[in-house]
């Protein structure tokens, strides 16, 4: 009964930025008229849409013979089977061609200012190449998995597309994850050779890397071999007959010598990566090979509307999926120029991303809300040092951007009139799912907006009922898509339970979110952390970003504390702008704006103000983290993926003085 209750929409839509129309002509989607002919034709008609993209974007072998074979019930999705293609050689050889081949594939920009690093598609290929048999000579074969355990180094890029050009399977681990969370993504996939580096190069500082592998293998009797890039200048132990340099393996290799590339079935698995753990347990998502290449190719193309002499640059870290998708696959797939970053925004300035901008004369910039907050605390100065003129297209990913920081976004960066695509879209599912077109739509701050063409978002009760315009509720997908999980590896029952159990035919995501009456997503936060205020339900983004629009806070999370009477009341966490102090007016004032901008059922009971809030390595806050901490319990559950333990031990002592 309670769960078929509504979960409530608090957010009053603010304004609209209309896309720029002179723009409409070269764009790859040129306007809503056009996009809403693509979205029918694709629902209508998905293998025909699927099966030209697929052709369009990949170079294959021999021919698949279906587009999809889809069983929601085993669940079993199989697309473009029998398709032969390999995803080194879309994303390197194909390119080897007069006008392409000395093109920068990869503007590599150190942490030290002076390290940067270019690699056209044909030294790529070459480094990939002797990088390939170099894994050759360790044995690794078609099939096999291969852990990367590495920093933001050129070697990662070369290391993922060498394994696509055997055909083996790779898992790439944080670099910034403990040796406990190394080891037991290692043991999970059975890996046979690790590659990692002696250090980390971070804020300034060298971070040792290799005793934390060396710790994991302690327990890890899969992994045969393990090849170490020399990044730092720290000491490293190295074990006999078990480890050995990257530079002496790939020197020993012909500089010339050539690796082909292995055929692979479209179904055959690409990489295996864990979920940042927000929710839980990391799930070990596989990708597969022709589907997931189709998309990431797909959606780079249309959302972020690259174009031959773009220079694209996409701030995540290779290890988690976004840089996946968007700094190696997508990109290299379309040819284009892809930028990768080693450091960090705030150091040694909060301006290391716009003076890169500006360095680079990068058209295309793809970013995280976290990001977008922290540097709005150290006010929009830093962001006028450099000349950002050369920006097109702004991007956003990870959690609900909130408007505050869509709004600051928008006129720092932005200059007040580049689109910003606030991207909505999981591991699980390979490729953005729900985003704004550049210049086609219409853009409403703090909504994802549109399915992309051919996606099948919508809102469902718990019932699976339709939600009605505005009313909150589970966000599903109920047609499949080429970039879609396979399976959690090794785990094919959590697969089913966790994603296509909830509801019949349907992807279920996890998500709880809104549409409104024109179509609009509204991704309200995870359903995981609805709060349920005196039979009340809502979403946690809503209330974080009435919090974010105050003038003195730059972040903010909300979770339900137990209550006897209510069931739940709201607790806050809030970080205030740099150099700003609590005190008690500001709390109270805190608690009215939030009655104003929402309502007396939002305002939370307790505030407490926090230097950090406990987040995923990928930036996003673990709200479970902050429940726990409120309900006094200090089981938290897999910590694994925490970026900075530390930040918990103080909101305990901050929730205690409070409570
Ligand atoms: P786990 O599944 O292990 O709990 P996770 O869900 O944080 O971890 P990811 O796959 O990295 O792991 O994140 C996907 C989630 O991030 C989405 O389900 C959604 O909650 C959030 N998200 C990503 N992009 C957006 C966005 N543009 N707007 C709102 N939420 C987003
Ligand atoms: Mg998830």
């Amino acid at each position: 009964m309670s769960e078929e209750k509504k979960i409530e929409s608090l957010q009053k839509d603010g304004q609209i930025f209309m896309p720029d129309v002179e723009k409409r002509e070269e764009a790859w989607v040129g306007g809503m008229d056009e996009y809403e002919v693509l979205h029918k034709r694709a629902l209508e008609d998905p293998e025909g849409y699927w099966g030209e993209r697929a052709t369009e974007l990949l170079t294959w072998f021999s021919d698949f013979d279906s587009v999809l074979e889809a069983d929601y019930e085993t669940p079993e999705f199989k697309w473009f089977s029998g398709g032969r293609t390999n995803v080194s050689y879309n994303c390197l050889d194909r390119h080897l061609v007069d006008g392409r081949r000395n093109k920068a594939a990869l503007i590599w920009q150190g942490e030290p200012e002076e390290d940067v690093r270019v690699y056209t598609y044909q030294m790529l290929h070459t480094e990939v190449c002797r990088f390939a048999n170099v894994l050759k000579k360790k044995g690794v074969k078609r099939g096999d998995r291969v852990a990367l355990y590495m920093p933001m180094i050129p070697e990662l890029t070369i290391a993922m597309l060498a394994c696509t050009r055997l055909g083996a399977v790779h898992s790439i681990v944080f670099a910034g994850f403990s040796s406990i969370a190394l080891q037991s993504r290692i043991d999970d996939s059975a890996a046979r050779v690790l590659v990692t580096s002696d250090a980390v190069l971070r804020a300034g500082k060298t971070i040792a890397l290799k005793p934390n592998a060396d710790e994991a293998l302690k327990d890890c009797p899969s992994v045969e071999q393990c090849i170490v890039v020399q990044r730092g200048t720290n000491d490293v132990s190295m074990v006999e007959g078990r480890d050995s340099w990257w530079h002496d393996e790939i020197n020993a290799e012909d500089i010339t010598s050539e690796c082909p590339y292995e055929e692979m079935d479209a179904e055959d698995p690409l990489f295996i990566l864990y979920t940042s753990g927000s929710t839980g347990k990391p799930k070990g998502v596989l990708h597969t090979t022709g589907g997931y290449l189709t998309y990431a190719a797909h959606t780079t193309q249309h959302v972020f509307d690259v174009k031959d002499d773009d220079v694209y640059w996409c701030t995540a870290d290779i290890g988690w999926i976004t840089g996946h998708s968007y700094i190696v696959y997508g990109p290299l797939a379309l040819g284009a120029t892809s930028v990768m970053f080693e450091g960090v925004p705030s150091y040694p300035n909060p301006d290391r991303f716009w003076q890169i901008v500006d360095k680079f004369k990068v058209n295309i910039f793809y970013t995280a809300p976290t990001v977008i907050r922290a540097l709005m605390r150290e006010g929009e100065e830093w962001t006028r040092k450099y000349d950002l003129g050369s920006l097109r297209v702004l991007g956003s990913v990870g959690e609900p951007i909130n408007p505050e920081a869509w709004l600051w976004y928008h006129k720092n960066i932005g200059g007040g009139k580049l689109p910003i695509v606030d991207t909505w879209w999981q591991t699980e599912t390979g490729g953005i799912m729900i985003s704004a077109l550049p210049y086609a739509t219409p853009l409403k701050p703090g909504s994802a907006t549109r399915a992309l063409p051919g996606i099948s978002a919508k809102i469902v009760r718990r019932d699976g009922s339709p939600a009605g315009p505005n009313e909150g509720g589970h966000l599903i997908i109920d047609k499949p898509w080429p970039g879609m999980l396979r399976t959690v590896w090794g785990d094919p029952e959590r697969y089913k339970s966790t994603y296509f159990s909830g509801f019949s035919g349907a992807y279920e995501a996890g998500d709880g979110a809104r549409c409104d009456e024109d179509g609009y997503f509204w991704i309200m936060g995870r359903l995981d952390d609805v709060i349920n205020v005196s039979g009340h339900r809502m979403g946690t983004a809503e209330i974080e970003s009435a919090l974010v629009a105050h003038a003195d806070v730059t972040e903010a999370a909300v979770v339900g504390m137990p209550h006897e009477v209510k069931g739940e009341t709201i607790y806050a966490y809030v970080t205030l702008r740099s150099g700003m102090e609590p005190d008690d007016d500001l709390l109270k004032d805190l608690k009215a704006w939030v009655r104003k901008e929402i309502g007396p059922i939002a305002t939370p009971e307790f505030i407490q103000f926090a230097d950090g809030l406990p987040k995923t390595r990928s930036g996003k806050i673990m709200r479970r983290v902050l429940r726990k901490i409120v309900e006094g319990s200090d089981q938290f559950g897999d910590t694994s993926t925490l970026a900075d333990p530390g930040v918990v031990t103080d909101l305990i002592e901050g929730n205690r003085d409070l409570i």
